[in-house]
């Protein structure tokens, strides 16, 4: 068969013609409609053919970036897209809900889950390996470096960049998903912290912690400079993770 025989039209999975609110849908006319070519060929969006919201809503411009999606989506192996149907419990009675769900088993076999809002605006929630015993054989060197603490349940906060389109950072979401390394670096980079005040000890994911209040020798003055000085802060500041738990921080509530 000759490039010129090719009819997009006719390799159209019709059976699928239900989902044509989904992820699914999308990428399998993104692939009919630019099969045979390299992934950063991929230049027919099939907008004919998304007639259903969301994928009836997407703009040309962002079309082109759900193209760079759907191919990497479809060329890889590793990558799949499903959608689930769903009903919650509401206030009279059963409220159905679906997810566009997308799951990504990584180069060292991890598998994780993304799950798209309705709408493809975001995605809502990521599912990934739990606990220390999760850790692939070939990341163990990252277990010595951040001190083996692997929360059982956290979410992995990877939100999309506020001036970000979706289908970018989603691209870079799954490439991150795909080669591992990175995901893991963010799940285990937990480190152990001890409150200023009342010396309770814990653990904080990096990003929050660099958020506390009271983390910096610095940042105390101010709020509690009619308090006595933690004697202890000078000494350990170099060693210890000092921050201020919400009990004895400057939001604390007056009786405390
Ligand atoms: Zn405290």
């Amino acid at each position: 068969m000759s490039d010129d025989d090719y009819e997009p039209m006719d390799h159209i999975d019709w059976d699928l013609i239900y989902k044509d609110h989904t992820i699914e849908w999308l990428v399998h006319l993104c692939e009919v409609f630019n099969r045979g070519k390299v992934a950063n060929q991929w230049t027919n969006w099939p907008e004919d053919f998304f007639w259903e919201p969301p994928l009836s809503t997407i703009t040309e411009e962002h079309g082109q970036m759900w193209l760079h999606v759907a191919a990497l989506i479809s060329q890889n192996p590793g990558i799949t897209v499903s959608y689930t149907h769903n009903t919650v419990p509401g206030r009279f009675g059963p409220v159905p809900v679906f997810s566009n769900d997308i799951s990504v088993t990584g180069r060292f076999g991890s598998e994780f889950k993304i799950k798209m809002m309705p709408d493809l605006s975001d995605w809502a929630e990521i599912e990934h390996p739990q606990g220390v015993a999760c850790v692939p054989e070939e990341l163990h060197h990252l277990l010595k470096e951040h001190g083996n603490y692997v929360p059982e349940t956290v979410y992995l906060c990877w939100e999309c960049p506020r001036d970000i389109p979706t289908p970018v950072g989603l691209y870079s979401l799954l490439l991150a998903m795909l080669d591992e390394t990175k995901v893991w670096e963010y799940l285990l980079d937990y480190i152990a912290t001890e409150c200023r005040g009342c010396h309770d000890t814990g653990f904080h994911h990096r990003e929050d912690y660099l958020r506390q209040p009271g983390r910096a020798p610095g940042s105390l003055v101010g709020w509690d400079q009619f308090r006595p000085p933690y004697p202890s802060v000078k000494e350990d500041e170099d060693t210890k993770n000092y921050y201020l738990c919400s009990w004895c921080g400057p939001d604390a509530p007056d009786h405390h």
